[in-house]
């Protein structure tokens, strides 16, 4: 996690690191700080928010064309001051931002302190400024070479910028696991975490590699090379990116906005993918292996968060169209289980920002085994997505907000089209079946839509429980990961407890948690399951419990039985988490925004998770 932008210009830095910060905040916000280079090198850094640090330098006027900043997520110390980024090596000449973790770096701060180095922080990032210095000082070296060095001594992951007061007019940059990306602009550059701060100044950008180093001149060219030191030829590449992506549209929050796009960030998903009138779905990712992927043994999808959820959903669609078995698995648990995996097997990534670390190391692992790796995700040139051997993306367009939701949306309707597409392929869906669900994805946009309709209830719902410490969310088959997202989104932006489970699970252990106070949220929607979450209700109605039921439009049973109801329109139930999921984001948006919390930044967490 966490956001570095770099400028290097004949601008003045400083606001565009400020702004560029503000983009990147998503990332991380425990501490904001920036570096400006001049003969001199001011370091500016604050606890909190970007706008902490911006009143704090409100009257800066250092009109410096070379700087950095940093938005931290604390991994080694707390968010303080004193730990924020930039940090400044012992003789104040070198300063430095990082994002990711140096593993090593107790064992390398015993041997700098044996030789004298004091550290101030609690940070790893503060023992690789002073390890720069301190092969610098031994071997007067110019920072480029001193950085190298550094790097090859270090084990762990980072992005990093770094600056010389000695060489005012250089930055040198460099990445290993953690993203960094270069753009070029007319006699500027840009370094950052993203595109995000660099979009309203130049679309041409580089995407540095793992282990290759950039280094920044003013009024000269830039170059990159690998940590061994070969010259590499970068791949200029044009960002399909728009400013508006990037500003909130008159919502209150991202997440609103991003909310309310997802008819349209699906439609985006499915163009030229899906074509309802043909009655075809094809997906140019699947194309070039196409045999392989059809005649797989077994799907592997590994993630995280909300991508998990999404992995679990795709589970339920590519054993029911495509009957092909499944497995999925936390990213975090299957790299360190010594997994089995065959030639035989597909491992699908699922990442909205294809940062995430513990998804990235899964994929090495799967790569070196031989099974074929596919990505789903979000972020165009991601890393994920530059080590797949093949991929789709979902073109949500930028996710800002740190609980997802078009990106979960955007991967499940990838999924759908993959599953549809397989068991087409594989001949185990019948043709009207086939083009029964290609026509009914094609009209869920419009269906979401009329969730829509449902706001003003669903945020009077959200009223009436606003206050209550505790939520629990059943469903059943297809809907059952929908109540785990619903669980964890109430989690991430309101810190109520909630807890996601199978419908029919609840009477082996949760049963006992029910009373008067407890909301259950259950998504009714299946008609297969149905006389079935009847009875569950009953049984939560039984225990004085509040029920919340998603129903299908219409319906006039469970209308009778539950508290409220929030009427959704029927689909084909493959497909239904796509709708059921809707009611669920709004829902605990109203309730994080009664309840005063910052919905787009919640506390602990930062969007890309770039960390182990
Ligand atoms: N490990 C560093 C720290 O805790 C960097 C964390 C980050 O990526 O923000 O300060």
């Amino acid at each position: 996690m966490c956001g570095i932008i770099a400028y290097l210009g004949e601008q003045p830095a400083y606001p565009r690191l400020i702004k560029g910060l503000k983009r990147l905040e998503y990332r991380g916000y425990d501490s904001a700080g920036v570096a400006l280079v001049d003969q001199d090198i001011q370091v500016f850094k604050r606890k909190g928010k970007v706008s902490n640090l911006e009143a704090f330098t409100e009257t800066l006027a250092s009109q410096t064309g070379v700087g950095f900043g940093h938005t931290r997520w604390a991994t080694h110390g707390e968010p303080n001051d004193v730990n924020a980024h930039p940090h400044l090596s012992n003789n104040a000449r070198i300063a430095l931002v990082h994002n990711g973790i140096i593993e090593n770096y107790a064992s390398l701060k015993a041997t700098l302190e044996k030789e004298g180095f004091v550290f101030h922080s609690e940070t790893d990032t503060e023992v690789l400024v002073n390890l720069i210095q301190a092969i610098q000082d031994a071997n007067d070296l110019p920072l480029e070479e001193a950085v190298r060095l550094a790097l090859r001594r270090v084990v762990g992951a980072y992005a990093i910028v770094v600056a010389d007061k000695r060489e005012p007019h250089v930055l040198v940059a460099a990445r290993k696991a953690s993203p960094l990306v270069i753009g070029i602009g007319d006699k500027e550059y840009f370094l950052a975490s993203d595109a995000t701060p660099i979009v309203e100044y130049t679309n041409r950008v580089i995407y540095l590699n793992d282990e290759e180093l950039a280094v920044v001149r003013k009024n000269g060219d830039l170059e990159v090379k690998t940590l061994a030191n070969v010259p590499l030829t970068p791949y200029v590449q044009e960002l399909d990116m728009k400013i508006e992506m990037l500003e909130k549209g008159g919502y209150d929050y991202f997440m609103l906005k991003e909310i309310y796009e997802q008819p349209n960030t699906l439609r985006e998903c499915m163009r030229g993918r899906l074509n309802a009138e043909e009655g075809w779905v094809r997906l140019g990712g699947m194309e070039d292996f196409a045999s392989r992927i059809a005649h797989a043994k077994r799907f592997i999808m590994v993630a995280c968060g909300t991508s998990w959820h999404s992995g679990l959903i795709g589970e339920y669609l590519f054993e029911d169209l495509a009957r092909i078995p499944v497995e999925v698995e936390y990213a975090s648990e299957f790299r360190y289980r010594n997994p089995v995996l065959t030639e035989e097997d597909v491992v699908i990534a699922i990442s909205q920002s294809g940062e995430t670390a513990d998804t990235l190391a899964a994929l090495e692992i799967a790569k070196e085994k031989g099974a074929l790796i596919y990505g789903i995700v979000n972020v165009v040139g991601s890393s994920i997505a530059r080590l797949t051997d093949a991929g789709s993306y979902i073109h949500a367009g930028p996710e800002i907000g740190v609980a997802s939701t078009k990106a979960f949306t955007g991967q499940v309707t990838l999924l759908s089209l993959m599953a549809l597409h397989l068991a087409h392929q594989r001949g185990t869906i019948s043709e009207p079946r086939y083009r029964q669900l290609i026509s009914e994805l094609a009209v869920i946009p419009d269906k979401i839509k009329k969730v829509f309709e449902q706001d003003a209830k669903i945020r009077y719902i959200a009223g009436e429980i606003k206050d209550r410490s505790n939520a629990l969310y059943l469903g059943r088959g297809y809907n059952f990961p929908v109540a785990l997202e619903g669980a964890l989104k109430l989690k991430e932006i309101s810190y109520v407890h909630a807890e996601g489970y199978p419908a029919a699970e609840m009477k082996h252990g949760p049963i006992a948690l029910i009373d008067e106070n407890m909301p259950v949220i259950v998504i009714a929607t299946n008609r297969s399951a149905y006389d079935k979450i009847v009875s569950n209700i009953q049984e939560v109605k039984a225990r004085k419990g509040m029920v919340i039921a998603i129903v299908p439009e219409g319906d006039s049973v469970i209308q009778t039985l539950a508290d409220y109801t929030i009427e959704i329109p029927e689909t084909e139930e493959p497909l239904s988490p796509l709708i059921s999921v809707i009611p669920l984001q709004l829902l605990s948006y109203y309730i994080a925004v009664f309840r005063g919390c910052n919905v787009d930044q919640p506390r602990n967490l930062a969007k890309s998770v770039t960390v182990e």
